[in-house]
């Protein structure tokens, strides 16, 4: 009897079970070599010709277009954890797929699913709380905010620039947008624009938006700016002066000319009676608006994303306005500074000290396209990283320390667990052993001799990882040398990447339609 229609495929039992564990694993290896300073970057080319080249893992698994479904769930890992904290895509990824690993190796021991869902979850724990022992006992300051941000763009492709005065930028920035409520992420902006070298990147005190003034006797620069932003369009609507007007006289004609211009003169009159100095419309402003307004020194910007009239609105305080008879000085933003700037064909407006919120961009400069979409996703991970250690105040220690540390707690607490479900939490132990070993294996070490050294530097000394520092490879005490790691990106990937892991070992029955 068949319940399913003929052409559905079904795979169940053990042969699920692996071929879902191997696409798993196949997704983790590939972003295996892109892990720490030392990591390579990969190259993605789209059917459309398009390149991209990154080191970030939640880039590279998103941009493969991956369709097994286990493998999208890898994938999904890997996305979490860039939305849950910013940092930490390779190693949730790379940890989720050795987990699937190392239960491929307890299945075919005949250690039943459930067993290592159960034990996997129990590791998990001990894992956590491994993380809470490595955490600092310090203050977090500007310094381990500098070393957050630097540990995280280490081996990004920061261009001309040293992940070092990157960092420094970085903690400005969030420095800048900390309130009594938190810190407000969200103020902080990054606005890409090629061109200069990367060491032209720089913080600015405010928003940047792709815009150029209306008309070309506009000002390019307004200091104590009232703003207006307008949902209005200035013009005369082409359709209407068709329908409005029949014209069969010369007399009409002049009458009609002068209606369009006594409506435009009207608009021009109303914008700037109001006593707006800057206008932002999302709409069209006809050119003889334009000109006049130009000539009342009024600074225009028209045709506005929607996206950017909310930034500026927010940063100002401006409230957008749908009817030009409604303008009221009451609906005004205001900002210190507004001007514009020519960078090649791109023309740039900022808006400085805008009054309604501490906003600021960090402006990323680059010679190409590839050189500042890659800084602009190691910006963007250094601002949330820096974020996150600043709001929870708890860092550990980077470059694998704290792996081996969760290795090892779990390893002695593993003696005390009966039963088969023992060797499901030594096997999340083992699994976790793929950070360091990959770490040392992306800088050309022995993967085993680096993990038997690091053992053994953990058991005396505490904390022990192996820091990369210029040509340098040693192994140290991490927070003697400025590489830390916000706590919860590495409790986001214990998490997410065993509950990717265990969910995807349970399935036993593949179902899938035609
Ligand atoms: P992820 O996507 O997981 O963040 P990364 O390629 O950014 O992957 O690598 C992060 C790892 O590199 C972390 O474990 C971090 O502690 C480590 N790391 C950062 N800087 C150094 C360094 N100077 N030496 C050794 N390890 C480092
Ligand atoms: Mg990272």
């Amino acid at each position: 009897m068949f319940i399913m229609s003929e052409d559905s495929q079904r795979t169940q039992g053990r042969d699920a079970q692996s071929s879902n564990i191997m696409a798993g694993k196949a997704v983790a290896e590939s972003v295996r070599t892109t892990l720490g300073p030392r990591g390579m970057d990969k190259m993605l080319v789209d059917s459309g010709g398009d390149v991209v080249i990154t080191n970030d893992g939640a880039t590279i698994l998103n941009e493969m277009d991956i369709e097994h479904p286990a493998a999208q769930m890898i994938v999904e890992v890997s996305d979490s954890q860039e939305e849950e904290v910013g940092d930490g895509t390779t190693t949730a990824a790379v940890l989720a797929g050795n987990l699937l690993g190392e239960a491929e190796d307890l299945i075919e021991q005949d250690v039943h699913a459930t067993t290592i869902v159960e034990g996997y979850h129990e590791a998990a724990d001990i894992a956590l709380e491994a993380i809470a022992e490595q955490v600092n006992e310090a203050d977090v300051d500007d310094e381990i905010l500098r070393q957050v941000a630097e540990s995280s763009m280490t081996g990004k492709g920061t261009g001309g620039l040293t992940a070092a005065s990157l960092a420094e930028t970085v903690v400005e920035a969030i420095r800048h947008v900390d309130t009594d409520a938190g810190v407000a992420r969200d103020n902080v902006t990054v606005h890409t624009q090629i061109g200069a070298s990367s060491n032209a990147t720089e913080l600015v005190p405010g928003i940047i938006v792709d815009e150029e003034p209306a008309h070309d006797g506009m000002p390019s620069e307004v200091e104590d700016a009232s703003i207006a932003i307008l949902d209005v369009e200035l013009g005369v609507r082409t359709g209407d002066v068709d329908a409005e007007y029949a014209i069969d006289s010369i007399d009409q004609l002049n009458a009609a000319i002068d209606a369009e211009e006594g409506e435009l003169e009207g608009y021009a009159e109303t914008v700037a009676e109001s006593g707006a100095d800057v206008v932002f419309t999302t709409e069209d402003v006809n050119d003889r608006v334009a000109n006049a307004l130009a000539n009342e020194g009024v600074l225009v910007f028209e045709g506005l994303g929607d996206s950017d009239a909310r930034q500026v609105a927010s940063a100002t305080g401006a409230r957008r306005v749908g009817d030009l008879d409604d303008l009221e000085e009451s609906d005004f933003g205001s900002a210190d500074r507004i001007h514009t700037e020519t960078y090649g064909d791109d023309d740039l407006a900022f808006v400085e000290g805008g009054a309604a919120a501490e906003t600021v961009t960090v402006f990323v400069r680059g010679g190409t396209e590839h050189i500042v979409d890659e800084l602009e996703r190691a910006i963007g991970d250094a601002l949330d990283v820096v974020a996150t250690a600043l709001e929870s105040g708890e860092v550990v220690p980077g470059a694998g320390a704290t792996e081996i540390a969760i290795a090892d707690k779990i390893r002695e607490e593993a003696a005390g667990i009966e039963g088969r479900k023992q060797l499901a939490v030594t096997a999340f132990a083992d699994a976790v052993d793929i950070i360091p070993r990959t770490l040392a294996a992306n800088t050309g070490r022995d993967p085993i001799d680096v993990l038997v050294d690091l053992r053994a530097a953990h058991e005396s000394e505490g904390r022990a990882g192996l820091i990369t520092s210029g040509d340098e490879v040693t192994i140290d005490d991490p927070f003697e040398h400025g590489v830390v790691d916000p706590a919860d990106v590495k409790r986001e990937a214990v998490e997410s990447a065993t509950e990717a892991a265990t969910m995807i070992a349970r399935i036993d029955d593949v179902i899938a339609a035609e």
